[in-house]
Parts: structure tokens; C-alpha cells; sequence
């Protein structure tokens, strides 16, 4: 099977009773099947479902692992985009609460495709690209949309399970919109293909700059 993300070799990985995995050779990525990738109706009925609450104060705890570390690198005023926002926008605010303008952008939800047209100062992407089908193509995008020397900040639940059998538990990997599963390897191959720099923090977000 030829990696989604890389166009390299991938191997099969492991099954469970949803659906088979495929682990690139070069790149790290895991990815399920294609084949078994669900139609687009089903999937936005799931995201449909998500209830994202902008005044939810769970949900702005989550989100502020992205938040404050990237708030650390911008400077008030600057101009950024919130890819794959989803039906109820929230980071976009508690960015805008501290001095930063944001746009919206959303598939399903903003699908404003002059968005994509821009550049920015900096782009968020926080749950989103584990739901990328064709992640070559996805990830070009989300690194087209910044300027030279601008932040690209990027949260997912990394894949740091050594075996296959813990990859089997992994509660993440069981959301049937979760399709790309990258390790901290992944994140290196893509930081070396788009001549970035990064760090991770808090154990689930990167930061890019490039
Ligand atoms: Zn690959």
C-alpha cells in the first residue's frame, strides 16, 4: 500500500473489527484503509454531534494547550486562521479575547474557500488533522496558508505506543472520522518537507514555524 502522507511503501499494521491500518516505512504515518474511509454524509453527522460549547469551560481547557503556548510567539494584532474550526468556533475567540484577529475556516461548517486564498500570520489546526483522508494533499494546503517566518500550530494525540497491541487499545484511533495517526518521527518528516522548525508541548501540540 503506498503511504497517504508520503507516497512511500507502507505495510500492514494490524486490524481490528472496524477496519485495517498501514504503517508507512518512511514516514511513521499510520493510516486506515482507504477503503474502509466512510462517506462524507456520516461523517459530518458525527461531527454534527460534537457539541462544542464556546463558553464550555472544559472545552477552553482543552483548547488553551494550544492557546497559551502559541500566544507566547504572536504579537497582538496579528491575523491568523482557524482551520477546521467545526460547528461551535471557540479557539477563534479565546485568541481574539488576548489581541488576535482570526478567520474561520471549516469544510463543513465555514466553507469559505477565499480563506484558503490568503496568508497568515499564523494557522491553527486543533482536532484536525487526524481526520485527514489525503494527508499529502491536506498538509501542502494548511503550510501554503502561512507567511514566510509565521506559526503553524497543530493539535492531535500523537501516536507514542510502541506496539502494535497498545495501538490496538487506543481509545483515538477507534473514532471512525480518525483516519491519520502520526508519530513524533511523522512530525519530523513533515517539519524536514516543509523546511520547518517545531517543538511540541504538552505533549499533543506543534508548533511549526517556517
Ligand atoms: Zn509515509
Amino acid at each position: 500500500m503506498q503511504c497517504t502522507l508520503c507516497s512511500e511503501h507502507s505495510e500492514l499494521y494490524c486490524a481490528d473489527r472496524k477496519r485495517s491500518y498501514y504503517r508507512c516505512l518512511t514516514c511513521d504515518l499510520v493510516f486506515a484503509d482507504p477503503d474502509s474511509l466512510i462517506a462524507e454524509a456520516d461523517e459530518k453527522a458525527i461531527y454534527d454531534f460534537h457539541e462544542n460549547d464556546p463558553y464550555d469551560e472544559r472545552y477552553r481547557q482543552f483548547l488553551s494547550q494550544l492557546s497559551e503556548p502559541l500566544l507566547t510567539k504572536l504579537k497582538k494584532g496579528m491575523r491568523g486562521l482557524d482551520f477546521g474550526c467545526g460547528p461551535g468556533p471557540t479557539l477563534n475567540l479565546m485568541l481574539e479575547e488576548q489581541g488576535m484577529q482570526v478567520e474561520l475556516y471549516d469544510l463543513y461548517y465555514y466553507p469559505d474557500k477565499a480563506k484558503l486564498q490568503q496568508r497568515y500570520d499564523f494557522v491553527t489546526a486543533s482536532e484536525v488533522v487526524e481526520h485527514f483522508a489525503h494527508p499529502a494533499r491536506s498538509w501542502q494546503q494548511l503550510f501554503s496558508l502561512i507567511k514566510p517566518a509565521s506559526w503553524l500550530a497543530v493539535m492531535t494525540s500523537l501516536n507514542e505506543l510502541k506496539t502494535t497491541a497498545s495501538f490496538k487499545n487506543w481509545n483515538y484511533k477507534n473514532d471512525p472520522t480518525h483516519v491519520s495517526f502520526y508519530s513524533r518521527q511523522t512530525i519530523n518528516w513533515l517539519a524536514e518537507r516543509y523546511q520547518a522548525d517545531y517543538e511540541i508541548v504538552n505533549g499533543r501540540v506543534i508548533l511549526f514555524r517556517c
